[in-house]
């Protein structure tokens, strides 16, 4: 299914409504056009609750208000580039966000929830080997208004299914926490109860470990919560496969989770993406149970998805099993992710736009250019 590109291009004078948080609105209406805060609180509620984006059907307020306000705010269109549809359920989106540039939303059906997987960078600086984003490079970070985008337009097309996405993670292309404060900009908009009012619990901010940004993100709350993308017991296959491990290796890491004052029943998730033979041996198991001894947290086994095509191997299945039960039987709770959406390349570590397909060895991961 193709249809118009997304338009993001601003108008000269006129502001992109999508960034602002509500206290930005607030500020900006008072200098802009002396509105009081109030209208801050109406103007989310017309645009993330009822939907309405024209000023000139928001009925409770003033006319000249109104006109003022069309003159003040752009919004721009919802929509996509492209849909695809797996045989699975699971639905990818791609999204124009200028010229040259694409980013990637997945859709995945699950049996008893939808996760909406959403992008935050246009490519990748960290170069994960296992990770197909990562060999594209950084190509740009996304704007706070470029991921509430992905959210609003999947909404909206999700009626077509009558379905809504259950769960949110920033899991798609790009490191959440490489771009900081887009990446909690936006949260803070999905999170408002004047904005769309999600639960805190049901979004996801994934990450390979930036340590700084961990620990700032910890320290500022943001309402979210927060995995881990561990895949190593060992600091030398780590390293090998996560170049981040070099700059925070995983003492570090495990360290500023053990600091961390989670709320009660808040936990951590640590995300072990099983590589065959690699790092799936016995001596990783024991392992990772002395590593995440008394942790507060979940794991989430994830066997590598042998379609990203980067030379790494799918596990047995009875392995991924094994390490599943034995996790669960040292008093952990261990889950396991298969791969959705294969045949359309929407799987884990398989987001890569074609655009940059071509251009991908121009572009190098530059770990140490990576400033959270
Ligand atoms: S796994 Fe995440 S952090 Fe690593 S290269 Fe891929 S997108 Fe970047």
């Amino acid at each position: 299914m193709t249809l118009p590109l997304a338009k993001f291009e601003e108008p000269r004078d006129q502001v992109n409504f999508y960034g602002l948080s509500r206290s930005a609105l607030a500020a900006l209406l008072d200098e802009r056009v002396g509105m009081s805060r109030y209208r801050a609180d109406q103007l989310f509620q017309w645009v993330y609750q009822k939907e309405v984006r024209d000023p000139e059907k928001m009925t409770n307020i003033k006319a000249s208000d109104r006109e003022r306000l069309q003159q003040l705010f752009f919004f721009p269109e919802l929509g996509f580039q492209t849909r695809q549809i797996s045989k699975d359920g699971t639905r990818k989106y791609l999204f124009s966000v200028s010229e040259d540039h694409q980013v990637e939303s997945v859709m995945i059906k699950q049996p008893t929830r939808m996760t909406l997987c959403v992008s935050s960078q246009v490519g990748c600086a960290l170069g994960c080997k296992f990770c197909r984003t990562g060999t594209m490079g950084l190509i740009r970070h996304l704007r706070a208004d470029e991921i509430l985008f992905q959210v609003l337009s999947v909404i909206e097309d999700a009626r077509n299914f009558g379905d809504m996405f259950t769960n949110m993670v920033f899991m798609g292309m790009g490191e959440p926490l490489h771009n900081y404060d887009a990446v909690t900009g936006a949260i803070r908009i999905l999170t408002d109860d004047f904005g769309l009012a999600l639960s805190q619990r049901k979004i996801t901010v994934s990450t390979v470990g930036l340590v700084p940004a961990i620990r700032r993100f910890l320290e500022e709350q943001i309402p979210a919560n927060l995995a881990i993308s561990l895949n190593a017991t060992t600091n030398e296959i780590r390293s090998q496969i996560m170049p981040i491990n070099r700059k925070h290796p995983i003492e570090e890491l495990l360290g500023v989770l053990r600091d961390a004052k989670l709320a009660p029943r808040k936990r951590f998730t640590i995300e072990y993406v099983m590589l065959g033979g690699l790092n799936d041996t016995p001596e990783d198991l024991k392992r990772l149970s002395q590593l995440l001894r008394n942790l507060p947290c979940k794991i989430n086994l994830i066997p590598y998805n042998d379609n990203a095509g980067l030379g790494y191997e799918t596990p047995p299945s009875e392995r991924v099993h094994q390490w599943q039960n034995e996790l669960n039987s040292h008093g952990m709770t261990a889950t396991i992710r298969w791969s959705k959406g294969q045949d359309i390349d929407a799987a884990c570590g398989q987001l890569v736009t074609q655009s940059t397909k071509q251009k991908k060895s121009a572009r190098l991961a530059m770990i140490d250019s990576v400033t959270p």
